[in-house]
C-alpha cells in the first residue's frame, strides 16, 4: 500500500467519516482509522440505539395505554432481547450504509488503534502513514467521577447500559442531561422502577429554565421519582445514600454525568473535530465541524440545536431566558393545548416558547411533540435574520404543530 494520503483521520465517528466523505468529493486521498467500529459512539453506543430502544418503550407504553384511543389490547407483552435485537438490526443496517458512502467514496479504512507521531506521520500496527494532514475525532468518554466508578455490574455507564440482557426492576440515574432524561423516560415507559439524581437545582439543566420546570412536571406526571440539589453521599452492599438522608436500594445505578473528550493534550498542526474538540459533544456539531474544516462552510455554533428524545421531545436554540437581561427581550409562548393536532394525538403538554428583540428571534424553546423538527424551522429563522414579521407572512399548514410557531409569532 501506499502510505502516502492527502488526509488522514482518526476515528470513523460522525465527525472523522463525515470528513472523509466531503474531502474524498474534493478528489482528496483520504486515509481513516477506527479501532473499534465505524460509525462511533454515535451509531453504536449513542443516538441510534438509544433511540431505537426509546421508540421500543413509547410503543409499549402507548400499547398499554391504548384504551383512551378506542384501542385496547389485553395481554401485551414485553420481550425485551426482541427490543434488543431491533436496535441490532438498526444500527446495522446504518453501519452497513456508511461503509458503503466510504467504500464508494474510495477512503481507504483501517481497523486499528492510530496513534499522531507528527504533525503529518501516523502510527498503526507499526505501520507508518504519511498524511498533508491530520484530523483527530476520536471522540469521548463516559466521564468517570469519584465514588461512582463503573464496576460494569451495578455500577453502569451509558455504554453498560445498551448490554442489559433483561430490564431492571429498578434503577437510579444519576445526572439529568440529555442521556440520563433519555434513560430515565425509557425505563420509566417500560416499567422499570425510576430515580433520578441531579446535583443541580432542576432537571435538564443545561435547558432554559422554564424547560426545566416543565421536565419536572412532566417526570412527576409520568411518575419518574427524581432529586434535585441531591447527590450520593455513600454506597454500601448496594445500599445508595443521598444528600437529602434518603436511602435507596436500586438494582442497578445509570451514571450519566458527562463524557470527557478522548485526548491527552493537542498536538500543534493537528485539526480536533467532534466530541474530542472539547466543545459541544452533539453529532451534528462534529458533522458541522467536518464540513466547515474541509469544506470551508462555516456555522453559527452558538445556533446548534439541542434535543432531547421521549415524549413529549424537547428542543431549544440560542439564547435561554436566564442568558438575558429582565425587561430586554420579548417573550411569546403557546400552550400546546391550544393546538389542534395535539388534541388529535392525545399530546397536548407542552409549550413553544419564542424569545426576541428588536423583532428578530434570539431563542426559541419547544416542549412538544416532534419538536426535534420544529426547532429547525426556527434556527433557519434565526440563523437567516428573518424577522418576525416576515415570518408572519409565511403559511403554516393545519393541523399541526407548527402552528404554534405561527400563533406565537402574533402573541
Ligand atoms: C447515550 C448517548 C446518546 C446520545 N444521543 C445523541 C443524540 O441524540 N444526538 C446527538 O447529536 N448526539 C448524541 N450523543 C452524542 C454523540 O454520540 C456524539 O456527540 C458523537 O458521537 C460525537 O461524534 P465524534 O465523531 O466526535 O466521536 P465518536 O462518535 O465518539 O467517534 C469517535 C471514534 O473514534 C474512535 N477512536 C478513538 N480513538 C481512536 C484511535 N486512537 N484510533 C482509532 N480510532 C479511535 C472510536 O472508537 C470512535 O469510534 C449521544 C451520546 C450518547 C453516549
Amino acid at each position: 500500500m501506499d502510505n502516502k494520503f492527502d488526509i488522514g483521520i482518526i476515528g470513523a465517528g460522525p465527525a472523522g467519516y463525515t470528513a472523509a466523505l466531503h474531502a474524498s468529493v474534493q478528489g482528496k486521498s483520504v486515509v481513516l482509522f477506527e479501532k473499534d467500529k465505524i460509525g462511533g459512539v454515535c451509531l453504536n453506543k449513542g443516538c441510534i440505539p438509544t433511540k431505537s430502544i426509546l421508540h421500543s418503550s413509547e410503543i409499549y407504553k402507548q400499547t398499554l395505554n391504548g384504551d383512551k384511543f378506542g384501542i385496547t389490547a389485553n395481554n401485551v407483552t414485553l420481550d425485551y432481547s426482541k427490543v434488543i435485537e431491533r436496535k441490532n438490526k438498526t444500527v446495522e443496517t446504518l453501519h452497513k450504509g456508511i461503509e458503503l458512502a466510504l467504500k464508494n467514496a474510495k477512503v481507504t479504512i483501517i481497523h486499528g488503534e492510530a496513534k499522531i507521531q507528527d504533525k503529518n506521520t501516523i502510527f498503526c500496527d507499526n505501520v507508518s502513514f504519511n498524511c498533508t494532514k491530520i484530523i483527530c475525532a476520536t471522540g469521548s468518554s463516559p466521564k468517570i467521577i469519584k465514588g461512582l466508578e463503573f464496576d460494569h455490574k451495578f455500577i453502569l455507564s451509558s455504554d453498560d447500559i445498551l448490554n442489559l440482557e433483561k430490564l431492571p426492576k429498578s434503577i437510579l440515574i444519576v445526572g439529568s442531561g440529555a442521556i440520563g432524561t433519555e434513560w430515565g423516560r425509557i425505563f420509566n415507559n417500560f416499567g422499570v422502577k425510576t430515580t433520578v439524581v441531579e446535583l443541580a437545582p432542576h432537571l435538564l439543566p443545561i435547558a432554559d429554565t422554564e424547560v426545566s420546570k416543565r421536565l419536572e412536571r412532566i417526570f412527576k406526571s409520568e411518575k419518574i421519582n427524581f432529586y434535585t440539589g441531591t447527590y450520593i453521599t455513600n454506597i454500601q452492599n448496594k445500599k445508595i445514600s443521598l444528600s437529602n438522608s434518603i436511602e435507596t436500594e436500586p438494582e442497578i445505578v445509570l451514571v450519566a454525568v458527562g463524557r470527557t473528550p478522548n485526548i491527552k493534550e493537542q498536538i500543534d498542526g493537528i485539526s480536533y473535530i467532534g466530541d474530542v474538540s472539547g466543545e459541544i459533544q452533539l453529532a451534528h456539531y462534529g458533522i458541522k465541524q467536518a464540513i466547515e474544516f474541509i469544506d470551508g462552510t462555516e456555522f453559527r455554533k452558538d445556533l446548534t440545536p439541542s434535543v432531547v428524545y421521549g415524549s413529549p421531545e424537547i428542543a431549544w436554540v440560542g439564547k435561554r431566558e436566564q442568558d438575558l437581561e429582565e425587561g430586554s427581550y420579548k417573550k411569546s409562548t403557546v400552550l400546546i393545548s391550544s393546538l389542534g393536532k395535539a388534541h388529535c394525538d392525545g399530546n397536548t403538554d407542552g409549550f413553544i416558547k419564542i424569545l426576541s428583540q428588536n423583532n428578530k428571534i434570539i431563542g426559541a424553546h419547544i416542549v412538544c411533540t416532534e419538536a426535534s423538527s420544529l426547532i429547525q424551522q426556527l434556527t433557519i429563522a434565526i440563523q437567516n435574520d428573518i424577522s418576525t414579521d416576515k415570518l408572519k407572512e409565511t403559511c403554516f399548514p393545519h393541523p399541526t404543530y407548527s402552528e404554534g410557531i405561527f400563533e406565537a409569532l402574533f402573541k
